[in-house]
Parts: C-alpha cells; structure tokens; sequence
C-alpha cells in the first residue's frame, strides 16, 4: 500500500498574505512607523550580545518580565509565543479534544477556525450579519453547542468594533468553556480584561507586538492565564519557540515605554484622520454603504462593487484587504491616508 495523504490535510490551503510589491501598503494592519534610528541601534547591539551556538532561554523570562512591566502583569503569568498566531495555534490544539467544539464568531480572524480544524475539532460560528457581537448571543450559543472554547477578537478583526469589558467578563463568568480573548488591538482602545487573569480559571488574554508596537517582523505574542493555564501553556509549547534574536531585540524595544505610547497615540491620530476622510467621502460616494466606528488601527467598510474598488485600488498601488464585500484599511502614514482618499475620490461612484 502506498502512502496515503490524510484526507483533512488534502484540502489544506496555506494563508495568503499579499506578497506583490505595493507602494502603500494598508492590508495587514501593521504600524506605519518604523524604528527610529537611536532605538535601532539598540537592537542591534543586544542581537550582537545573543550566544548564537546556544539555545534560546525556553521561558523568555526577561522577555516577559519587559513586557510585563509595560502592561503591569505578572511575568510569570505570561507565555511568549512566536507571533500570537503560534499562541492560538497551541490552544486551540491542545485544549481542544478531536470532535470537542470551538465557538467563534464571524465575521472574526481566519486563523482560529483554520488552526480548529486543524486539530479535528469541531467549529461553531456565532453569524453576526449586523455586526454587533453582545454578550448574552455568545453564552447562549455556546450552551446550545456545549463548546468547549469560546475565542474571538476584540476589538475584532475585521469589523473594528468593541465589546466592553463588563461583556467579556460576563461571558468567561457565565460559561464553563475556556474562554480566549484576542486583544491583538486593544492596544488602541481601553477595555482590556488582562488585569482579570487571576480572577477566572478559564480566561486566556492574547497579545502581540506585531500590531500597536510596530515589531511584526521579530514575530512576538504573549498569553496571559492563571498558573495553572499558564503552567499548560508551557508544558505544551515547542521548547524554544522564541528565538534569541527576537528576546533580545522584543526586551530592547519593550523597555522604551514612552515610544511606544507616542506610537500608539500617532496611530490613533491617523486612524481618526483616515476615518473622517471617510466619513466626508460617504457624504459624497453613494457608493459607500456604510463605515463601522473603529476600536482599532483599521477602518471596515461596506462598499458596493467592492472588488472593482479593490482592483482599483491595486493598479493605484495601494494595497487593502477586502472581505465579502468589504474593505478593511488600516490607517497608514498621513501621505498615505491621502493617498488612499485621493485614489477613492476618483474611483467612488
Ligand atoms: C494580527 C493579528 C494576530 C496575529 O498577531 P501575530 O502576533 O503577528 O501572530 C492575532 N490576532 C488578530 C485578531 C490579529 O489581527
């Protein structure tokens, strides 16, 4: 007998990101600000420190103790990961028996039903067709589906919009399935539940640096859980899945506080910039349909005729994702930001 693929591997479609070369690039949510040069250099003097013939520290502890002191959590409840895309991978893997039940939302980030699937678990959607996610619709749907994990973003990936914090406390309160909150974009708005961790025995609190701090290139996200979630977390990961270069570089970055803030606050100004460009367009452009408030780096947009839009914008050399119908861009430079309005200026009807 010859080898035989598994048939759940034979439909597998890798992720894919945009690869061609655009001159703006407002499709993968990244920070539009690059690292200064002071904090640059840096960088690389604590990378010219790693022993490279060494393994990496397994703990990252200085890494987490770095981050957990911007956040103010405890380092020890924390569980740095290679992007936290490597982070829900290895929940959702490890918490999640085959046929046992994930509950998440659409629209929500791809990865978490993709990573579920994955692990032969079962996938449960909660449809948001207006959008709006409320706490109640979530417990219910996961009594209903008796689902033993219950992820989801928020402010969410793609729609930008919050749950507030009383909500997420209420449905990892009123649930007996482990609950992950990826706040991925919290960092530009206030809500997080990171303070709860030690409150609640089924609560993860996802977090990355590819976002707000503009390091998505290193590859760095954290977990935060009680010790005995977070003890798990540990003993189920690859032993070195952060590599030194990326401790050392995610400890050089994380210690300047005060960047970071500033960085966080330009991109808020920009996103603001971008979203009242917007508003004055739909004014203007019946062809937009209508612009979700935003939480986040990123403006939602339903838009008619969508992909003409999109493919528009393309030849413009201005890159956006679009998702059924809709356009998510994330705010970029304030050339940028023009750029994309001047483009849609011209190809809104
Ligand atoms: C970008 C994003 C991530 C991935 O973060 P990495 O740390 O770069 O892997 C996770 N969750 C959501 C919702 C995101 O949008």
């Amino acid at each position: 007998m010859a080898y035989q693929i598994p048939e759940k591997l034979k439909k597998l479609q890798a992720y894919e990101p945009v690869t061609e070369v655009y001159k703006v690039r407002l499709d993968a949510n990244e920070s539009f600000i690059d690292l200064p040069d002071e904090i640059r250099k840096e960088v690389l003097e604590a990378i010219s420190q790693v022993e490279f013939n060494r393994y990496p520290d397994p703990e990252a502890k200085e890494l987490c103790q770095c981050f957990g002191e911007f956040f103010q959590v405890d380092s020890r409840l924390l569980t740095a990961g290679n992007g936290s895309d490597e982070l829900i991978s290895l929940i959702v893997q490890n918490f999640l028996e085959p046929g046992q039940t994930m509950l998440t939302v659409s629209p929500d980030f791809s990865m978490y039903g993709f990573y579920a699937q994955a692990a032969g678990a079962k996938v449960e959607i909660l449809d948001k067709q207006d959008m709006v996610l409320c706490a109640e619709d979530m417990i219910q749907k996961a009594r209903e589906t008796g689902a033993e994990l219950i992820i989801f973003s928020n402010p969410c990936n793609p729609t930008a919009l919050k749950l507030e914090r009383q909500d997420i406390l209420q449905i990892v309160a009123q649930t007996d399935a482990l609950v992950v909150v990826d706040e991925a974009y919290m960092d530009f708005s206030e809500g997080s539940v990171l303070d709860e961790i030690e409150n609640y025995g089924n609560l993860i609190v996802l977090k990355t640096c590819s976002k707000a701090f503009g390091m998505a290139a290193i590859r760095l996200g954290f977990a935060a859980a009680n010790e005995e979630i977070t003890r798990i977390l540990k003993a189920a990961k690859s032993p070195y899945n952060v590599n030194s270069l990326t401790q050392a570089a995610g400890c050089a970055v994380l210690k300047h506080r005060e960047y970071l803030q500033e960085c966080t606050e330009k991109i808020k100004e920009s996103v603001g910039e971008l979203y009242a460009g917007l508003k004055a367009l739909k004014e203007k452009k019946q062809q937009i349909r209508k612009l979700y408030p935003t939480s986040t780096n990123f403006v939602y947009v339903d838009i008619k005729a969508g992909e003409t839009v999109f493919e528009g914008l393309k030849k413009a050399g201005i890159s956006v994702r679009f998702m059924k119908g809709y356009l998510r861009i994330c705010a970029g430079s304030q050339r940028e930001n023009q750029e994309i309005l001047q483009s849609l200026e011209n190809l809104l009807q």
